[in-house]
């Protein structure tokens, strides 16, 4: 079969829409939390307040053109912005590249990007908002007809194997050390992952989630002086599990399964 565009081109499409998608996240992240209007007013500096010109909110290019600083007051611009744009648009591209063009990529791109916005509003607020998890789990249970790679039963399973055992966890957790360790905005955040993985999905994100959770967890303590007291966000990791299982999960099952003998 020929080839109708060429895939380098596509991949740099790919790319280049990500960051756009990443620098509207950008926003999303900063304002969602806030209660503000995503659309109005326009971007503006939030030190000096004068609007954002088009051409100083191209994605990535802007900030290096401007050497990260506003065009007005010279106050320094936070790298998150470019680093959201650039991961965005890395993660899309990765997706192309790992499932080729079709629904497999489409929908793993709109649970990245999900997964992205909530991970950064859950750092900066320890909260995780219902208006981005619960539709979610909707989209992640409605798109399964469409997956290639999941049924809807399988993602039925996932969603009540997310949510019901992470509110377990957070039972006993808060019976034990009486303290809230566990928020239910992770509770739904798990069960969309379930939503648009399956159980196995769930499984190997609460593996990995808890693995380099602990492994940051203990570095803020060590570095806070804090001890056990320091509290990071959970939400983050669990993301990270969910990203690591779209694109190495499968090969860790069958390594797995193959190490069984099954
Ligand atoms: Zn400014």
């Amino acid at each position: 079969m020929t080839q109708i565009f060429d895939p380098t081109a596509v991949q740099w499409l790919v790319f280049v829409c990500g960051c756009c998608l990443g620098s509207f996240f950008n926003v999303v992240i900063y304002r969602l939390p806030n209660a503000q209007s995503i659309v109005i007013p326009a971007s503006h500096c939030p030190a000096c307040q004068v609007p954002i010109a088009f051409y100083d909110n191209i994605p990535l290019l802007s900030y290096v053109l401007l050497r990260g600083r506003c065009r007005h007051c010279r106050v320094r611009i936070s790298l998150r912005y470019p680093l959201v744009e650039a991961l965005t648009g890395v993660l899309l591209l990765m997706l192309l590249r790992r499932y080729g063009w079709g629904p497999a990529f489409l929908i793993y791109s709109v649970f990245a990007c999900l997964l992205l916005v909530i991970s950064f509003i859950d750092w900066d607020t320890f909260l995780i908002p219902d208006v981005l998890s619960l539709p979610g789990i909707l989209i992640g249970f409605t798109t399964a007809l469409f997956n290639p790679r999941l049924s809807w039963l399988e993602s039925l399973v996932g969603i009540v194997l997310g949510g019901g055992v992470f509110y377990l966890v957070a039972w006993g957790y808060q019976r034990l050390r009486r303290q809230e360790g566990l928020g239910g905005g992770d509770i739904k955040l798990l069960a969309m992952i379930g939503a648009f993985c399956g159980w196995p999905g769930v499984v190997f994100t609460i593996l990995l989630g808890s693995l380099v959770g602990t492994v940051v967890g203990i570095a803020v303590m060590w570095k806070t002086h804090q001890g056990l007291t320091a509290r990071i966000p959970f939400g983050p990791f669990l993301a990270l599990g969910a990203v690591g299982y779209i694109f190495w999960g499968e090969a860790f099952f069958n390594w797995y399964l193959g190490r069984m003998g099954l």
